[in-house]
């Protein structure tokens, strides 16, 4: 007897041990890597993914209160802090490889900084971007240029708004700037001064003024408020248009609905809400194709004026052709 329950002891021991080993199914939580590409034209755009963030939204949202923020999540079926996306956008015109903007490079953790390695999943090498084209100069925009003082995109012009350069490049203005890493602060300030350094040394950053065509199809157009020299980039191929409108929506959920909600670390709230709703009326008036930093991956859609605001329509998933 004593010599059974021995065995069997043995037995569920060893039963145990092998559960522990192969611990049924490990998960394997990465995601497919971030891009995701289709044809303007005769263009190829690649929508390509930095990361994502969780942000505390009902903390930063302005000119509503959180119980209005955590409202509008809910009907989404979201919350705060709000799993939030950091895109860029790669545009191959056939003749020059185009970057706009460059995601947070590693500023902001492990969360962010996977632009390059979904550039390269995507089939192309940072060292291939002929141009990057800057919607603002806030560190999870341009972060990506650098790492460590080293250009990660060694063979690119970078441009940027001359009014936007000056004003984030002004010792002045971090002066008079309060401490803290967001929006106006100083830390804000000090990061673009090192992040553009190596580019700026070499010779590699070429400013422009306000509205122009900066390449065949591909114009800038002013779109001041959330920065003082923020862009948009109009791409246009064949006839067909797709607007990339760099930070003038932060929290799809909230922001399509009621555009007259900003964020803290606007430069200037007011000038960034009448520039969102102008943007916005024109989107939903044109019927126009947009691609936002911020809008959940891919960042690709339309949007349609409702009664009190905007209904966000997302791009149909195409597998590519
Ligand atoms: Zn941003």
């Amino acid at each position: 007897m004593t010599k059974l329950f021995a065995l069997c002891s043995l037995l569920a021991m060893s039963l145990l041990l092998q559960c522990a080993a192969h611990a049924a199914a490990p998960f394997a939580r990465t995601s497919a890597p971030g891009f995701y590409r289709f044809m303007l034209g005769g263009y190829e755009i690649t929508a390509l993914n930095d990361g994502t963030l969780e942000l505390p939204v009902d903390q930063f949202l302005t000119n509503t209160t959180p119980q209005k923020v955590n409202a509008a999540l809910a009907k989404n079926d979201l919350q705060s802090p709000l799993e939030t996306s950091y895109n860029a956008f790669l545009i191959n015109t056939g003749a020059k490889l185009i970057l706009v903007d460059t995601g947070a490079g590693h500023l902001f953790g492990s969360h962010l900084g996977r632009l390059s390695a979904n550039m390269k999943a995507s089939g192309y090498a940072p060292s291939e971007v002929d141009e990057i084209y800057i919607t603002h100069m806030h560190a999870d925009h341009i972060g990506g240029l650098t790492t460590d003082g080293e250009m990660c995109f060694p063979n690119a012009i970078v441009r940027v708004n001359r009014r936007e350069l000056d004003y984030w490049l002004s010792e002045a203005n971090m002066a008079k700037a309060p401490e803290g890493n967001r929006g106006d602060q100083k830390g804000t300030y000090r990061r673009a001064m090192t992040i553009m350094a190596p580019y700026i040394k070499a010779g590699r950053v070429q400013p422009f003024d306000g509205e122009q065509a900066l390449s065949p199809g591909i114009r800038a157009y002013q779109s001041a408020g959330h920065t003082p020299g923020h862009v948009g980039y109009m791409i246009e191929s064949e006839g067909n248009r797709l607007m990339v409108v760099g930070d003038i929506v932060h929290v799809a959920a909230v922001q399509f609905e009621d555009p007259t909600v900003t964020v803290s670390f606007d430069s200037d709230s007011r000038l960034a809400e009448q520039e969102r709703i102008q943007e916005f009326n024109r989107i939903a008036q044109d019927k126009m194709l947009f691609a936002a930093a911020h809008v959940p991956f891919p960042g690709l859609g339309r949007l349609q004026a409702d009664q009190r605001g905007f209904r966000w329509i997302p791009v149909n998933y195409s597998a590519g052709k």
